[in-house]
């Protein structure tokens, strides 16, 4: 089967709800789960780090790309299950380059992740962050699938260049096979029916290679 083939139903054209599911609810999972966590990422998102714009994006944002005036992070997860801590990183990313591109005198509009003004995945696929998963989300060449997007449009000089190339997304299907909707049967993903189980984002072999550790290991950040 062809992933053309596959039609998806999206969670949802309201701009309130993209915007509740992309930042409400990841905050409160994070509250139930990991309240100290929540409460320390609050508290770091109103300071503003003491390194340039250049050192504060190699050191916190995992891959980095561009489109013209528009910068695109990865905050991969840093687990296998649904990570939403990822979701606190990138907020407060974005809140803290914010304020440093302000203090250098640059223009910074943050596009939060699953931001309902862009479309995110697509945008980072054509800067060169990797390929489509099946689902149409960015699955990245050391990441797989389990990351989560942000973005910032700014006037500053700096271009940023993704630091490993190739694709990701290896067309293997395990996703849509183990999938409880069933994809490969009804030929048909409902994101409105999507039970959050998070199977999608476990299962996909990308990024859990040797030539991921290798890579992690590069850039003195820690695998699974
Ligand atoms: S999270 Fe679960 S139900 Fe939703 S698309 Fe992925 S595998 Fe299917
Ligand atoms: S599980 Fe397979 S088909 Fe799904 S995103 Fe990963 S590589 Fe692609």
């Amino acid at each position: 089967m062809k992933r053309s083939t596959l039609t998806f139903i999206p969670l949802s054209n309201d701009l309130g709800k993209i915007r509740f599911f992309g930042t409400l609810m990841p905050a409160l999972l994070l509250l139930k789960q990991a309240p100290g966590q929540f409460i320390r990422h609050q508290i770091r998102r109103r300071l503003t780090p003491r390194m340039g714009v250049e050192a504060y994006i190699q050191q916190y944002a995992d891959d980095f790309g561009q489109l013209d005036d528009l910068w695109i992070f990865v905050h991969r997860w840093h687990t296998t299950t649904f990570d939403p801590l990822a979701f606190a990183r990138a907020h407060t990313f974005l809140a803290q380059l914010g304020r440093l591109l302000r203090r250098e005198g640059y223009e910074a509009e943050p596009l939060d992740p699953l931001s309902p003004t862009v479309n995110l995945p697509q945008l980072a696929i054509r800067a060169g962050l990797g390929n489509a998963s099946p689902y149409g989300l960015l699955t990245h060449p050391i990441f797989g699938p389990r990351l989560i997007l942000s973005g910032m449009r700014t006037n500053h000089p700096l271009q940023l260049r993704p630091r490993w190339g190739g694709g990701g997304c290896t067309d293997c299907m395990a996703c849509l096979k183990l999938c409880p909707q069933k994809p490969l049967e009804t030929l048909e993903v409902n994101l409105g029916l999507c039970q959050t189980c998070a199977i999608c984002f476990a299962v996909c072999p990308t990024g859990k290679g040797r030539r991921a550790r290798a890579a992690l290991a590069e850039i003195g950040r820690d695998a699974f």
